[in-house]
């Protein structure tokens, strides 16, 4: 927007394109938090005078004839863009482009998602990395003077303020306003409380699901309503970056967009690693149900799947428990939980989530090896030892003492709540033996246990 100020008077336009976003599976609550978003992006334009065209167009396929039309009528010669990076939507964007330029319609696109733009940071061979750590020390050694500098706020239009009119074409359910408000300055006002309360302490307690330790910037990071520069920028005035936990996941975030561009095949359903694309998954529907439910008779794992279902969004350490429990102790295809996710999630981000399930199915760029499987009753035992959290979201284990409330099986059960699906000893033999069959033993992945 501000490059765009700099050049002329400018309309603003916002596509909304939802079949093709539920055929990614965008769930409703993403949807609904977007809609806020926009609103009150809509808002402050007006003040700046500028208006916010709302263009419905369900299929991707069918945006450049749209843009060019909207282009025509409001009498623009250039349009500016913001980049997004899984397949689908940079053919698009490719298309667009394409478009524009057949029409004599001049386009510059932006990378206001990233600090470093997907294809910018290069291994010593030219290739793209498909390693996190040396992907964080090329990151860091690109940081250039004044990369993370705010952009100043454009300038208001000689027009005066512009009517504030959202044509909304989505009607969604929506359980999750009051978590998620919309918009920038919500976005900002959460980052600062987040800072001045965690910075310090992000690296000791990001892991415990019990602690409200993290952020929860994330939802804004994946609609665009904030950056990850203004993250970045307010963090510097607080610690260096490069001893900073927070701008290490910061750093994660942009490492899984850099590789949805540089390794398109994992946009297509595809293992990163496609030898493990012959894995012989389990079909177990009933088991699938009772992990979307969090009924499997773990707590921890029930614990994070009870509070993704119920409020949209899932503590990291959680993701990885559930999301590993799903694809090694279930053995279920882990395409599966990535779409129940995308399809749940208020932050649902394509690149994040498929790094994620990539990651914890053993698949992935940089995973965890297969024979690395969490044990769920260590995992609660070790990230949230008094119970807090578990106990929360499976209130059927108020009871239950903290030596036994992780294997309650062991205290002989507890009325109301299920027994294991599956024993954790056998499935993790299981796992190994059917990973060991495709798989490279010798990847040494990144260690987050
Ligand atoms: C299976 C799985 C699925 C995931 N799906 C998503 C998803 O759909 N959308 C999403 O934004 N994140 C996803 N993540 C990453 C991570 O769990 C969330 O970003 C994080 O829990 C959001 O909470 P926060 O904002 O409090 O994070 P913080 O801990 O405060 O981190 C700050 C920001 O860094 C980024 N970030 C943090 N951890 C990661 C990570 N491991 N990978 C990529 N970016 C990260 C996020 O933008 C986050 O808001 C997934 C992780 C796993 C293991």
């Amino acid at each position: 927007m501000s490059a765009a100020r700099e050049q002329a008077e400018v309309v603003a336009c916002f596509v909304v394109s939802e079949a093709q976003w539920r055929s990614h599976d965008v769930g409703d609550r993403r949807l609904a938090f977007l809609n806020r978003c926009v609103q009150a992006l809509a808002v402050e334009l007006a003040q700046l005078g500028i208006p916010l065209r709302i263009l419905h167009v369900p299929w991707f396929r069918d945006v450049p004839e749209a843009l060019i039309a909207l282009l025509r009528r409001e009498q623009c010669a250039h349009l500016h863009f913001n980049a997004e990076y899984p397949l689908n939507e940079l053919n698009r964007d490719r298309a667009v482009a394409r478009r524009c330029s057949r029409e004599a319609i001049g386009w510059t696109r932006h990378h206001g998602s990233v600090v470093h733009a997907p294809g910018s940071l290069t291994t010593g061979s030219g290739g793209a990395y498909s390693v996190f750590t040396p992907f964080r020390n090329r990151w860091l050694a690109a940081l250039a003077p004044g990369m993370l500098d705010p952009l100043p706020v454009p300038g208001a239009q000689a027009s005066g303020p512009a009517a504030v009119s959202v044509d909304w074409p989505l009607n969604v359910e929506d359980d999750c306003a009051e978590d998620w408000p919309g918009g920038e300055r919500q976005a900002q006002r959460r980052l600062h409380d987040f800072l001045d309360a965690h910075a310090g302490d992000y690296g000791e307690q990001r892991d415990y699901p019990g602690v409200s330790g993290t952020s929860r910037l994330s939802a804004y990071l994946s609609v665009g309503a904030l950056s990850p520069r203004q993250c970045l920028h307010a963090l510097t005035r607080r610690e260096p970056i490069e001893e900073s936990s927070f701008a290490t996941e910061l750093i994660w975030r942009e490492f899984y967009r850099h590789v949805v561009v540089a390794f398109p095949h994992v946009c297509r359903g595809e293992a990163f690693h496609r030898q493990y694309d012959s894995v012989r998954w389990e079909h177990a529907p009933d088991q699938l149900a009772a992990w979307q439910a969090g009924e499997t008779g773990y707590p921890l794992v029930d614990a994070g799947m009870r509070q993704l279902r119920t409020t949209g969004w899932m503590h990291n350490r959680l993701r990885m428990v559930t999301a590993m429990f799903l694809s090694k102790h279930l053995l279920i295809d882990w395409r599966e939980g990535e779409r129940y996710f995308m399809q749940q999630l208020v932050d649902g981000d394509f690149a994040a989530n498929n790094g994620g399930w990539q990651w914890s199915a053993s698949t992935g760029t940089d995973a965890a090896p297969y024979f690395r499987i969490f044990n769920p009753a260590s995992q609660g035992q070790r990230f949230d030892a008094k119970g807090v959290f578990t106990r929360q979201w499976v209130p059927e284990l108020a009871a239950v003492p903290d030596k036994w409330l992780f294997e309650p099986w062991k205290a002989g059960g507890v009325t109301g709540y299920p027994s294991p699906v599956v024993e954790h000893a056998f499935a993790r033999q299981r796992a190994i033996e059917r990973f060991r069959g495709v798989g490279d033993a010798g990847t040494a992945g990144n260690k987050r246990a």
